[in-house]
């Protein structure tokens, strides 16, 4: 008979449960994980409501395993992995790429055609389970000083990381994120780790009120944003006005960063782009982000770990697609799962 293990199981939209499904088994080239810390993020959330484009491309389906900020410990490996793997502590990419075509030979398979997102696309059973199969050459190893809260960090901020570089901000600029969830907040982690003042544009006074615990003084609203000539806008947000908002309010030949992602076509006036002498930048996945993350988590030069309010076993997950803080929760905007709590 083969082993079964606990995993979260997305069935229609608005249908969550945890069922008994076969345990991974570690095939060539992947490792199985067992899973100490995952994170429920936005994507999931529209995964459980039906609301991804995914759903509706055909790139994803019913039924599926959802999961993709996570962390582990290997504990068994297929044929011709190194087993040296084996006990190692580790995260991993989200996005598996063919490895074939041309994008992925010239490594970027983060946006092949073809690619599976672990817990998102392809078919590929994510991470809110008690074991994770995955390609080793997705893997990152993680140091001892990352634990399992950073370690379930490390696939948001690989987000945030790429979004501040792509701010390409010096010591002294100013930067500005707009929405400030978990993806704005760690993107302004990295930005004022980067020697920017960083100033956060919101719209619930809890959330600007968190920004501010976390000592960033410069959190305001649409009416109290202060007239300063701002270097970079990162958009975090999921308003569709944003990117246009973010484009009036940089500074000619600044820069716009769009991480944020709105239900509806965003519109912007090229024109304001050209006139402006702006770059303006996209960013999809954390894949080329979560080495330099991992470091930034080991040293301490960014330490986003406040953000999560609570952390719950597998069988609280329903609640929390659906909206519900779980009981005793911080201020903080993420929810993280420890797959062996309730077991
Ligand atoms: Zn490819």
């Amino acid at each position: 008979m083969s082993r079964t293990m606990r995993a979260v199981v997305l069935s229609g939209p608005g249908r969550c449960a945890v069922q008994e499904v076969p345990a991974p088994t570690a095939v060539p080239g992947e490792v199985v994980v067992d899973v100490e810390r995952v994170g429920v993020c936005g994507t999931d959330v529209e995964l459980f409501t039906g609301e991804l484009s995914y759903l509706e491309t055909g790139h994803s389906s019913y039924p599926l395993r959802p999961g993709h900020e996570w962390c582990g410990r290997v504990t068994a490996v297929g044929g011709g992995v190194d087993p040296a793997w084996l006990g190692r502590r580790v995260t991993g990419d989200t996005m598996l790429g063919d490895r074939v075509c041309r994008r992925c030979r010239r490594g970027q398979q983060h946006v092949c055609e073809d690619r599976q997102e672990v817990g998102i696309r392809g078919d590929r059973p994510g991470a809110l389970a008690e074991q994770l199969a995955v390609p080793v050459q997705s893997l990152h190893e993680l140091p001892d000083s990352v634990d399992p809260v950073l370690g379930a960090l490390v696939e948001p901020g690989g987000n945030a990381w790429r979004a501040a570089q792509a701010a390409a901000v010096a010591s002294g600029d100013r930067a500005l994120v707009i929405g400030p969830g978990t993806i704005g907040l760690l993107t302004a982690m990295f930005l004022r780790a980067r020697g920017a003042e960083v100033h956060l544009l919101g719209v619930t006074a809890p959330s600007l009120d968190f920004a501010r615990g976390l000592g960033f003084a410069d959190a305001w609203t649409r009416d109290t944003l202060p007239d300063l000539p701002v270097d970079a806008v990162v958009d975090a947000s999921t308003d569709p006005g944003s990117p246009a908002l973010a484009l009036d309010l940089v500074e000619p030949a600044g820069r716009v960063v769009c991480i944020g992602i709105a239900g509806t076509p965003s519109t912007i006036d090229t024109r304001t782009l050209l006139l402006k002498d702006v770059t303006a930048v996209g960013v999809l996945s954390a894949s080329p982000g979560l080495a330099p993350t991992i470091e930034a988590y080991r040293t301490g030069a960014v330490d986003p770990r406040p953000l999560v309010a609570a952390t719950v076993g597998l069988a609280e997950v329903g609640a929390v697609l659906a909206g519900g803080r779980p009981r005793g929760s911080g201020a903080g905007p993420k929810v993280h799962v420890d797959p062996r709590l309730g077991a």
